[in-house]
């Protein structure tokens, strides 16, 4: 949680959960409260406001909040991300949303670029391509590539 996720709300001299301040006041926190006083957000980083209670549901506001922040993350999915190809040839990944800071950052560190027109991230190297573990791709199968037959001139040629 960040330190200035809003907690709740102090308006009236009470304090209220979001939801509370809504139904039970009709007010929005940019509303001045009903003695004309700004509303004021209460803030997760103030650890008095983290032993506070909704006056109106009576919910400490710290659980309403980790209850929500845990629904929202099970709501949302996580991102897709399918291959694909770039350039013609090129590995590409699509990912069907902005995809975590932490994936963009292993991405560009090992040399995946982003083209902000086609909207993908492509290697622009040849094999092998270093798909991040953390995507759960399945792995790249290896080309084999076919060389031509060495041939040594002078050596003996058949073992058998
Ligand atoms: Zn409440």
């Amino acid at each position: 949680m960040k330190p200035f996720t809003v907690l709740g709300y102090s308006a009236n001299d009470e304090v209220f959960c979001p939801a509370c301040l809504r139904s039970t006041t009709g007010l929005g926190p940019a509303d001045t409260d009903y003695n004309g006083h700004p509303i004021l957000p209460l803030y997760a980083a103030d650890t008095t406001v983290q032993e506070e209670c909704c006056t109106y549901c009576g919910a400490a506001l710290l659980d309403l909040r980790l209850v929500a922040e845990a629904e929202r993350g099970k709501a949302e999915p996580a991102f897709h991300v399918e291959k694909t190809r770039h350039h013609g040839p090129q590995p590409a990944l699509r990912f069907d949303r902005k995809p975590p800071e932490e994936i963009r950052t292993e991405l560009k560190r090992a040399g995946w670029r982003w083209d902000p027109v086609a909207q993908l991230w492509w290697w622009p190297k040849g094999a092998p391509v270093p798909v991040p573990a953390s995507l759960n791709l399945p792995p790249v199968p290896a080309k084999v590539v076919a060389r031509p037959p060495t041939i040594r001139r002078g050596a003996p040629r058949a073992q058998a």
